[in-house]
């Protein structure tokens, strides 16, 4: 019996545009396949110890709250994080979640929030917010039955730049994505993807989905070869209905 301990950091928090909504997708579409599922929600002063969790999950939230959490992530949890990292846990951050992985946050007034410095990227908050849906193109799952097209809602002021230690997640179709410049979306290092997408993000992406379950499940088991295919056609009538708008 195959199981994933799945890890929420600062859910109190992090709670943006209904982020928890990737919790759930990770947690039925395991369950749907007979994998046992173990959520934790770990938040300011809990004790965070990454070796214990095969998937780690930072929401969405605003430049109030991710100041709110700025200590304890500095501070207590930050070496558990790189340490996750660094050995190849499975990582999915989403804008908030995904700003406070670079080196730092500068909001519209000038201030500079220092951040984990895990990952080579940067954010610079602007006045006017990048609002709006988002479809972008993601090569790693593209296959015989997934064009690789993911589709989220983005809300973010905070422009990210990529430096070279990091990939795109994706490239940009329709929307802003990163910064609206440079045509990139999200940030992948590692086993570590980060996307500005809400929506939440995997209900209407169950390749996403399945890939990062995947990924947990062969990191964890050895003798683990593939995901049973669910019958996904509520899903895939949600995303390619979204798309079909939105690229029209
Ligand atoms: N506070 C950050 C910004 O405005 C992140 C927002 C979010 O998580 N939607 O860019």
């Amino acid at each position: 019996m195959y199981e994933l301990n799945i890890c929420h950091l600062y859910p109190d928090l992090l709670n943006l545009y209904g982020d928890r909504g990737n919790i759930i997708a990770l947690k039925k579409r395991a369950q749907w396949r007979g994998i046992n599922v173990n959520i934790s929600n770990v938040t300011i002063g809990d004790r965070f110890d990454a070796s214990e969790h095969d998937i780690i999950y930072l929401g969405g939230g605003q430049d109030f709250e991710q100041k709110i959490l700025q200590e304890d992530l500095l501070n207590e949890k930050a070496s558990e994080i790189r340490n996750g990292i660094e050995n190849d846990r499975v990582f999915l951050c989403i804008c908030g979640g995904y700003q406070l992985l670079g080196k730092y946050y500068k909001t519209c007034d000038g201030k500079e929030i220092e951040f984990l410095g895990a990952l080579d990227l940067w954010t610079i908050a602007h006045e006017d917010r990048m609002i709006g849906n988002i479809v972008f193109e993601c090569d790693f799952l593209k296959s015989e039955t997934c064009d690789g097209k993911i589709v989220g809602f983005e809300n973010h002021s905070g422009r990210t730049y990529l430096g070279p230690g990091v990939k795109p997640l994706g490239k940009v179709l329709k929307g802003n994505g990163n910064n609206g410049e440079d045509k990139s979306e999200g940030a992948v290092y590692r086993n570590v993807f980060c996307s500005y997408s809400h929506g939440s993000l995997l209900p209407k992406n169950p390749a996403l989905t399945d890939y990062l379950l995947n990924l947990a499940l062969k990191q964890k088991y050895k003798d683990f070869t593939f995901l049973a295919p669910l019958d996904d056609h509520l899903e895939e009538l949600a995303h390619n209905s979204m798309i079909k708008r939105i690229l029209k």
